[in-house]
């Protein structure tokens, strides 16, 4: 692999070779190239603008295993039902299960039985990418630079990917999927956004292959969301519904252009 050095990988903390780490992971990018379009490259929201990019920001952080641990506990999972090509397996699945409540296209799923839905995996996934904005400034070659500040749960997040350390405390992960298309062939994030309703925790909200994750983060979080938390809540729900008006506002604000007319493009590598 180009690149390999050796440091202190940034999850175990180990003197180790360090490979090239991809800030939104190869896996990604791929499910979610969209084969029915000139630029069969995904759509990336960032700060600067809509981007149809194959360009990987990458940096080396971690070493080979640690990469592969995050592979294991979480993207691979995530990648293989979020919407690919081939369809929308985990919308589908949670759509065979009974809603404890549904009203027009929305729905919601207590997911803590199910033995088809792996909720720690969504969890894993959506905690180790925002673990990787916090460890590093991204600055990929669309010009932007993506940072997040964890502050202390930095370090309880790392020893949770790790597995050295159960679920963190004042950290919810909620998972809505998305029945618009538009939601299942963009993706963002993490952003720092705003909850509702509140000023007493930090909300990141991340986009990818139709799975809208919302980690909320701190000790203020009301009962309302840690009781929706999809990996440390008794029911574990997951939501379903059309996310098309939050997407594009989501996309538009974040912009400032929209999203159907990219206003750059990659050259071809
Ligand atoms: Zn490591």
């Amino acid at each position: 692999m180009s690149g390999r050095s050796t440091g202190t990988c940034k999850l175990c903390l180990r003197e180790r070779g360090l490979r090239e780490s991809h800030y939104l992971s190869k896996g990604l990018y791929k499910a979610l190239r969209n084969l029915h379009i000139e630029n069969q490259n995904p759509l990336l929201v960032t700060g600067k603008g809509a981007f149809r990019t194959s360009r990987q920001m990458t940096a080396a952080l971690l070493c080979s295993d640690c990469e592969q641990l995050l592979s294991a506990k979480g993207e691979r999972y995530t990648i293989r039902v979020m919407s690919n090509q081939k369809g929308f397996l985990l919308l589908e699945t949670l759509q065979r299960m009974t809603p404890a409540n549904a009203r027009g296209g929305a729905a919601a799923y207590k997911c803590a039985k199910s033995t088809e839905v792996d909720t720690g995996a969504l969890a894993h996934f959506a905690l180790g990418l925002l673990w990787k904005a916090s460890i590093h400034t991204w600055a990929p070659a669309v010009g932007v630079r993506t940072r997040v500040h964890l502050g202390p749960y930095q370090e309880a997040i790392r020893g949770y990917l790790r597995g050295e350390a159960g679920f963190p405390a004042n950290v919810v992960v909620k998972i809505t999927l998305c029945t618009d298309r538009e939601s299942q062939l963009i993706m963002y994030g993490p952003t720092l956004g705003n909850a509702k309703g509140s000023k007493t925790f930090n909300y990141y909200e991340l986009l990818a292959g139709g799975i809208n994750f919302g980690i909320c983060i701190g000790a203020g979080i009301p009962g309302t969301d840690r009781r929706q938390c999809c990996a440390s809540s008794a029911d574990k729900w997951f939501f379903v519904r059309d996310c098309r008006e939050r997407t594009l506002s989501a996309a538009i604000a974040t912009t400032g252009t929209t999203i159907d007319k990219p206003q750059r493009h990659d050259r071809r590598p």
